[in-house]
């Protein structure tokens, strides 16, 4: 464990985006976090702010970098305990979380086949999408505060999950060391496998993976919450969705606006799934901001209508 200075960001988002960071540590073990913060609250960098990254799968980070400490969780254990509970230490990627769960006959995780980024980001996030979400299986989470330096278990309740939000998200000081799942034994390791291929196989043909990204740059819209216009116009062309709850997709509306393929310098709206922008062509972070700002202010015009972002933006 050591102490880098001025590392690229770029090099940790998926966005490929991203300033040098003042300083950043890969974490190994969750065991040597706390001792970590301690010295580091013993020298002169310790009011520095300080910010987690996962696999960086949900960050636009600027070009500018961040002024700050960035911690990385690298530690992956995931055992069984007894049959149907398994935990998993939050830097442990989903796709392996997946794999371990598939191989061992357990079934409850399948809708995230292919979903990017580390377990601490899920939770977090409470990620989801095909009907499923994190917050499904979760039994509790272990968390360090960075400010108390204490580590709490959060039950399911605690962690006040609901779309895209968690406890966590609103409380940035505490970083996830693991989480506990529970999971259903009604299914082969093959028909959970094939399950999960199928969500590989949707996603490779309905998101634009060529490319660099961030996934849905906007959350999709609930539908008690859409006026009448946009609601008129969701019914008609038959696109409201039921995951997890009524919606409708975000892509939809941008698509109307026809706003699909729209640039910027190098970024793009994509032009194979609209609620995705593209770094095509070396953007930078401030071409992907001013599409952002672009699409919210079409929509609020034409739909009045706030649009809110998925991604956290640092
Ligand atoms: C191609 C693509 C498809 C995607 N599809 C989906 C989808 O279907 N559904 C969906 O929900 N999301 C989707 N995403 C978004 C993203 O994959 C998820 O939000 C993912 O859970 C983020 O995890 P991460 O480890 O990459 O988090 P990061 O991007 O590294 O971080 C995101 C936030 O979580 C915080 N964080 C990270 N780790 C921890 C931790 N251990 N403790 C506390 N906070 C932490 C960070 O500080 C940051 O604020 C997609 C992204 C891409 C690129």
């Amino acid at each position: 464990m050591w102490l880098e200075k001025n590392r690229k960001l770029a090099d940790f988002t998926t966005f490929k985006l991203g300033g040098p960071a003042d300083f950043l540590v890969k974490l190994k073990k969750s065991g040597k976090l706390k001792k970590f913060l301690e010295w580091f609250d013993q020298t002169e960098r310790k009011n520095l702010p300080i910010l987690i990254l996962g696999g960086g799968s949900n960050l636009l980070i600027n070009d500018q970098g961040y002024r700050g400490l960035i911690v990385k969780p690298e530690f992956n254990l995931i055992e069984l305990l007894g049959e149907k509970i398994v935990k998993v230490e939050s830097g442990a990627m989903m796709t392996e979380l997946i794999e371990f769960v598939a191989n061992q006959g357990l079934a409850g995780l399948e809708w995230a086949g292919g979903l990017p980024g580390t377990v601490g980001g899920a939770v977090r996030g409470n990620a989801g999408c095909f009907g499923g979400e994190i917050k499904d299986q979760l039994i509790e989470v272990e968390a360090l505060n960075f400010k108390t330096k204490k580590v709490e278990i959060f039950e399911n309740q605690a962690c006040q999950f609901s779309y895209r939000q968690s406890f966590f998200k609103q409380n940035p000081e505490w970083l996830i060391l693991s989480a506990k799942f529970i999971f259903n034994q009604n299914k082969s390791p093959l028909e959970l496998k094939k399950i999960i291929s199928e969500k590989i196989f949707y996603r490779q043909n309905h998101h634009p993976l060529g490319y660099p990204n961030a996934g849905s740059i906007f959350k999709n819209i609930p539908l008690v919450q859409a006026g009448s216009k946009l609601k008129d116009l969701a019914e008609k062309k038959g696109v409201i969705k039921n995951d997890p709850f009524p919606l409708i997709p975000t892509a939809f509306v941008i698509n109307e606006l026809g706003l699909k393929g729209c640039r910027f310098g190098g970024a793009m709206v994509s032009d194979k799934h609209t609620n995705f922008i593209v770094n095509f062509n070396q953007a930078r972070t401030t071409d992907v901001v001013v599409l952002i700002n672009l699409i919210k202010t079409k929509v609020k015009n034409e739909f009045n209508f706030d649009l809110e972002e998925e991604i956290k933006i640092i």
